[in-house]
């Protein structure tokens, strides 16, 4: 496996005019994508297109995703297509950019080199008391793919062929195990809290992770957790995750041949995997599961990647090991790379909902941002009709929608607009819980009617 320094692949980033753009270029080193994707952050328009080499040091290709496109336009004129070309200083490195209409050019830009790497992060390891600290893997240590180097794995070198950087935060603390309780077995919650008194950063830091090295998981008697993600509960996912070495070293009986070798083999692939599933990454087999961020999104059950399970491979176990390559699979590669900031990064999109907030409430956001709260005509109150908004234990909630005319002129709505919970959605957030939304199976049709609301009138 060639580690393959990326020269004119990498990260670009900087300021034309009062436009801020960010280029990831990905045509050389480890397991180039041949995509560039580019995004004008003024307007999150992200654009990412497929790159054929024109000539040395130049590329062009068609945009085949776009993320609010509408936003980047040239006259009118949506851009189709893009042009990298890499321009090597003596002391900096320069990208040159153009968004083309077919043969047209429509606008160029020329941004600095920023680093190697594609995404920058930052992880926070730590341990519990009286574990062995495995951090790497020796790929001499067993037999290996014909492709893979006898070498020493870390976890930098592993998300760096992806082309992430990690670099370590924070003291490494040796964590009490007094935290997991009188049975010694961490379940969720205990976790969530060993991360909020340890992490030197505040949960939902973005671009940073805590990765706490545990014995055991408290496992139902059916299940033996290796390792787990366990940041779903509270307003920020995926900012920690825990990798459980007893119950990987217990999983193998004594005396089988290699047994450590095998244990920490398996150590280090479910540190990377679990740490993948922070970066919003799904097991290999449920791609498509919830709402993945573009449609050619596929299962890969046969993908000789981090993200999969070696029991789950076709041909199991021994077939697993044989064709690992200790890598992310393309696809997952693309993702990592090139997806829209916001469906990656830690402490941002949830977890499984998934690659992505959903769909609607991504443009929601974005259309409420566009709004200016001045020119609005109606407001839309949620209340409770008691004096405090406290309910009992068992106390059946009531809410209330209250739509109001605040502006001075008549306006006219639909009657039925608060009767139609089939378009509403309800989010409840327990205090350090996760948050569940409730959708209304229901979907009333009702006969349309336009009421007229007179300023200062509620509905
Ligand atoms: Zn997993």
């Amino acid at each position: 496996m060639s580690t393959g320094n990326r020269v004119q692949s990498g990260l670009y980033k900087g300021t034309i005019g009062s436009l801020n753009f960010e280029a990831r270029l990905d045509v050389d080193g480890t397991y180039p994508q041949m995509q560039f994707s580019l995004m004008l952050s003024n307007f999150s328009c992200h654009y990412i297109a497929h790159m054929q080499s024109v000539s040395d040091n130049k590329w062009e290709g068609d945009i085949w995703y776009r993320q609010n496109s509408r936003n980047v336009q040239f006259g009118n004129v949506t851009p189709n297509k893009l042009v990298a070309e890499y321009i090597s200083g003596s002391t900096v490195k320069l990208l040159k950019f153009t968004y083309k209409r077919d043969n047209n050019d429509l606008w160029t830009g020329t941004i600095p080199r920023i680093s190697d790497y594609f995404r920058l992060t930052e992880f926070e390891i730590d341990y519990e008391e009286g574990i062995d600290q495995w951090l790497t893997y020796n790929t001499n240590s067993l037999p290996r793919p014909t492709d893979v180097d006898d070498e020493e794995l870390t976890v930098e070198k592993s998300f760096g062929r992806a082309g992430i950087q990690v670099t370590r935060s924070g003291e490494v603390n040796k964590v009490s195990g007094t935290g997991s309780g009188v049975d010694a077995r961490w379940n969720n919650q205990e976790l969530h809290d060993a991360m909020l008194a340890n992490w030197s950063r505040n949960e939902g830091t973005l671009w940073a992770m805590w990765v706490f090295l545990a014995k055991q998981f408290k496992d139902d008697p059916e299940s033996v957790t290796f390792g787990i993600m366990f940041d779903t509960i509270g307003s920020f996912q995926r900012s920690g995750t825990a990798i459980f070495s007893q119950s990987i070293a217990d999983f193998y009986p004594p005396g089988i041949p290699n047994r450590n070798a095998i244990i920490q083999r398996h150590h280090f692939r479910t540190l990377i995997h679990e740490i993948g599933h922070a970066y919003n990454l799904l097991h290999s087999w449920q791609k498509t599961l919830g709402t993945p961020w573009i449609s050619l999104v596929v299962n890969e059950r046969g993908a000789g990647s981090f993200m999969n399970y070696p029991s789950r491979y076709p041909g199991g176990e021994d077939a697993f090991w044989r064709d690992f390559a200790f890598r992310f699979s393309d696809q997952e590669l693309l993702f990592l790379r090139h997806a829209p900031e916001a469906f990656v990064n830690m402490g941002t999109a949830n977890f499984g909902t998934n690659h992505a907030e959903s769909a609607p409430t991504r443009e929601l956001m974005q259309q409420l941002s566009n709004l200016d709260p001045n020119q609005a005509t109606l407001k839309l109150e949620l209340r409770v009709n008691k004096q405090r908004p406290v309910f009992q234990y068992m106390e059946s909630v009531a809410l209330e929608l209250k739509l109001t005319n605040i502006s001075n002129k008549p306006r006219s709505v639909d009657k039925t607009i608060l009767k139609d919970v089939a378009h509403m959605t309800i989010s409840v957030t327990r205090n350090q819980s996760e948050t569940k939304q409730y959708r209304s199976y229901a979907r009333p049709c009702y006969a349309q009617k336009e009421i007229t609301l007179q300023p200062g009138q509620s509905l």
